[in-house]
């Protein structure tokens, strides 16, 4: 029996049909397609029909999150099928001591600190970057390490550092800046670096005790640079099936579909929905200047502590590009502050709305914790896109009272 509500339906008419486009082939080229509501509609009947328990699934991207928020998917799923949120937020994951050395490099006179956007806001210890920015420090935002090369090569005078941060996705570009700024021989230019990687975090939540995740979402940017045949491994150890998806409203509907079909026949798969992007392999090309540039080593993530195996950090023959040792920061350790429970919410043990600070004392405006900040944060995504119950339409959640 189709187990969609009304209250559901209508969301998927005011959330899609504002972007579905009507009477298009079934071949799915371009992104409207990814939004039409006839097919989402179809995706979302599937599944109620499939579904005959419920079901815990994790979607660990952050940028998935954020669609499910925005289109309501969440609302659609029958009863029972519940999605959790995973930590694939780069922003978020980043520890807090990466965070002050950042503040640190950057108060420095002679150094001109280059980061991407979403780092700017994300609270340290203390302050942030963007007020120490303010306060006179030369930060700057950029898109690509390719443009903090670039100001290296016009300020020779200066020290440039660009905090290279993420998961596998921005891991190659950092690469190539590293490698071009060794092959160039540029002398003032290093990477503040703490890369992480998916795999090893899947493990160590299908690990824990309190794990109630049953199938995942796996990130498809991530698979388009790594492929995901690491999966496999994961997918047989722990019995979970696995689905590698894009970030659309369809991709999403049909990952979560896939994944019920999967747990509702007692299979543990790793499937490909985003085979647009993504092959088993990957990039072989971006794999091998990683591999170059950077080697494996233990990572500690924001709020969940150190995970073994799960980032990367420069190799030693390119420890002349590495802030760590240039600025003697490698020992540096910090305190989470206490009020945020960010680890239970990019665990998948607590969502963003069980947060006693959620929309009072954390907000975009005034964050407590880099999941209100960034653009692929959970708490965030919840802030935009999903009002309490009870608050009107137009209001917000930090405007509601507790
Ligand atoms: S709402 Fe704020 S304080 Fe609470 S978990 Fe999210 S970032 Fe941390």
């Amino acid at each position: 029996m189709p187990m969609v509500t009304n209250g559901a339906r209508r969301t998927i008419e005011l959330k899609l049909d504002r972007r579905g486009v009507q009477d298009r082939p079934p071949a799915m080229k371009y992104i409207d397609e990814y939004r039409d509501s006839k097919l989402a509609r179809a995706a979302v009947d599937e599944l109620a029909r499939v579904t005959t328990k419920p079901w815990v699934l994790m979607e660990i991207c952050g940028g998935q999150t954020h669609t499910l928020m925005r289109y309501g998917i969440d609302e659609l799923l029958p009863a029972g099928v519940e999605m959790v949120h995973g930590p694939g937020c780069p922003v978020c994951v980043t520890p807090l001591e990466t965070v002050n050395k950042a503040i640190h490099i950057a108060s420095m006179k002679d150094v001109t600190l280059v980061s991407y956007g979403d780092m700017l806001r994300v609270p340290g210890s203390d302050t942030d970057l963007l007020r120490v920015k303010a306060s006179g420090s030369d930060v700057r935002i950029a898109y690509t390490p390719m443009e903090a090369l670039k100001i290296a090569r016009a300020n020779p005078n200066r020290r440039v550092v660009f905090l290279g941060i993420g998961f596998e996705t921005t891991a190659p570009a950092n690469a190539m800046a590293v490698y071009q700024a060794r092959r160039e021989g540029l002398k003032n230019f290093s990477m503040l670096v703490s890369h992480v990687l998916v795999p090893p975090a899947i493990r160590l939540l299908l690990g824990s005790n309190g794990n109630r995740v049953q199938g995942f979402i796996a990130p498809g940017h991530v698979c388009a640079v790594m492929g995901y045949w690491q999966y496999e491994e994961l997918a047989r150890d722990y019995h979970v099936p696995i689905v590698v998806a894009g970030f659309e409203p369809l991709d999403l509907l049909r990952a979560i579909l896939m994944l019920v079909k999967q747990l509702e026949q007692g299979r543990a798969d790793v499937e490909n929905e985003y085979s647009r992007s993504v092959t088993r392999e990957g990039n072989r090309t971006a794999q091998k200047l990683m591999e170059r540039v950077f080697e494996v080593c233990d990572r500690k993530w924001r709020g969940v502590g150190s995970i073994p195996a799960s980032g990367m950090r420069l190799r030693p023959e390119y420890a002349d590009f590495d802030a760590d040792k240039i600025f003697g920061l490698e020992e540096v350790t910090a305190e989470e502050p206490p009020e945020c429970i960010s680890a239970m919410v990019l665990q998948g043990l607590k969502k963003p709305i069980d947060c006693p600070a959620f929309g009072i004392r954390c907000t975009p405006e005034k964050p407590l914790g880099a999941p209100m900040v960034s653009a692929e944060g959970a708490c965030a995504a919840y802030y935009q896109y999903r009002r309490p119950l009870g608050v009107p339409e137009g209001d917000t959640a930090g405007e509601r009272k507790r």
